[in-house]
């Protein structure tokens, strides 16, 4: 099955007597035992519950993988995972990571007793120089956030197979509609699921995907006992979500192109980042792991002044947090999602008081542009 069929029809319910083509919402915390020693396949809703089954089989299946969890929400995610580490182990992260990532890293993981350590993982050289005896996982984004830098998936499995350090790539911006990880010798695919899958900017989700049994049995244990599982409710949204998943991402990469390109004509626009333009410097290596580019922009205004004052003056693109739904929103890295980042790690990263970003969504290009073009005035 192709992935435009798989998003529509996602993976089949079994259960299914009442004909229901859309899985119904199984708002119950518990399941009836028929008899001792005897279960319908649900206790507990924290366990498994049927409608958060179906989205977790469906994002399974998208990935390539053998197993799906879905989370509360994408730091959840990520916070289960790394509850696989234990005092001593090391971690390397991408430098060009979500903050709230970093965030969870340098205040809770290390206080966990773990060596969180970041690299520059777009550069080969730079992924093999941070790894120690005790590098236990590194957690690569790509494209990375800010800065879309791009990292090779491919090469980072080869490089980390034969030490046995596990690969976990967060793949929300591009989704398993443009990329799969695992496919490329990924171990751990992450997602926020409040971003493409969901789609709407209207629920918080988040995903671990792994084709590994062993793993699998690990997290599902993780996920239960910690528990910060999705709901029904919020479960049958971002199924819902993923049907147009496709159509979406077509749409809004479509848009992001035109964008990109018309940013980069512009009078006070110094530098555009965008891993779709021939200027990208990994644009090969994104055109061999992906077959999209997504629909994230960050670009360099020629002032902090622009760039405050375009948050200021935009009308229909929305500024706020967040990314990969529908409406266009755009943010200011610096104050709002890599606030928590060090000044010097930030301004290294290239994060600067004139960089703003944009989650391009599927409205009329020339309605982006116009808007664009008075915010820049
Ligand atoms: C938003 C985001 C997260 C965190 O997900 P939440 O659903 O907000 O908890 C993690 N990684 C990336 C790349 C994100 O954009």
């Amino acid at each position: 099955m192709r992935q435009e069929t798989c998003c529509v029809h996602g993976a089949a319910d079994p259960s299914h007597t009442t004909g229901a083509v859309c899985a119904p919402i199984y708002q119950s915390s518990t399941f009836t035992h028929p008899g001792v020693d005897q279960d319908t396949g649900y206790c507990y809703s924290r366990q498994q519950n049927p409608t958060r089954e179906q989205l977790e089989k469906t994002l399974a299946r998208l990935e390539g993988g053998t197993d799906a969890m879905a989370f509360s929400s994408g730091m959840a995610a990520i916070a289960a995972f790394m509850e696989l580490f234990s005092p001593g182990d090391g971690i390397v992260a991408s430098s060009d990571i979500y903050g709230g990532t970093m965030r969870l890293f340098e205040h809770i993981s290390r206080k966990n007793g773990l060596v969180v350590s970041y690299a520059d993982t777009s550069s080969p050289g730079a992924l093999k120089a941070a790894l120690t005896p005790a590098t236990k996982a590194v957690f690569i984004e790509t494209p990375g956030n800010p800065m879309m830098r791009v990292t090779d998936i491919a090469g980072a499995a080869r490089l980390l197979r034969g030490a046995g350090i596990a690969l976990a790539v967060d793949n929300t911006f591009l989704t398993p509609y443009y990329c799969r990880p695992l496919a490329l010798g990924a171990d751990i695919v992450v997602h926020s699921g409040t971003k493409y899958l969901g789609g709407h900017n209207d629920t918080l989700a988040g995903f671990l995907v792994t084709g590994d049994a062993a793993l699998a049995e690990r997290l599902r244990f993780i996920q239960k006992t910690t528990g910060a599982v999705l709901s029904p409710f919020d479960s049958f949204l971002v199924a819902r979500g993923i049907k147009t998943l496709a159509l979406r991402m077509e749409r809004s990469q479509q848009n992001a192109m035109w964008l990109a390109e018309w940013l980069l004509a512009h009078r006070k626009v110094r530098a555009v980042h965008y891993a779709g333009l021939d200027s990208h410097p990994a644009i090969e290596l994104s055109r061999r792991q992906a077959s999209g580019f997504g629909s994230m922009i960050s670009f360099e205004t020629d002032s902090a002044e622009s760039a405050r004052a375009a948050l200021g003056r935009v009308k229909l693109i929305l500024y706020a947090e967040s990314l990969g739904g529908v409406e266009t929103l755009i943010t200011y890295p610096l104050l709002q999602t890599h606030s928590d980042v060090p000044e010097e790690k930030r301004l290294e990263l290239g994060i600067t008081d004139r960089l703003l970003r944009i989650s391009v969504g599927v409205e009329n290009i020339d309605d982006l542009i116009e808007d664009l073009s008075q915010a820049l005035a």
